[in-house]
């Protein structure tokens, strides 16, 4: 999510300095995103704290247990 060097207001968001409603643009500059505001001339950095999650893929190889364990029982006989 990147914004355009276009200022473009941010609907529902509020100043938080005057606390106007849809009064927040938000630009980019010099690969920085701003938010400002055009009633009483606030701005900040905005950090986009929410990165894209990247998909865990995972392939499942060809894991396949093989268990041909085979016991030999011996019946010791206890007479000596
Ligand atoms: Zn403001």
């Amino acid at each position: 999510m990147a914004f355009t060097t276009k200022k473009q207001f941010i609907a529902g968001v509020t100043c938080p300095k005057c606390a106007l409603m849809d009064k927040i643009q938000a630009f980019t500059e010099d690969g920085v995103n701003y938010r400002e505001c055009v009633s009483c001339g606030f701005k900040d950095e905005m950090r986009l704290s929410s990165t894209p999650r990247e998909l865990e893929t995972r392939v499942n190889t060809d894991e396949e247990e093989i268990a041909n364990q085979t016991q030999t029982v011996r019946l010791v006989d206890p007479q000596g």
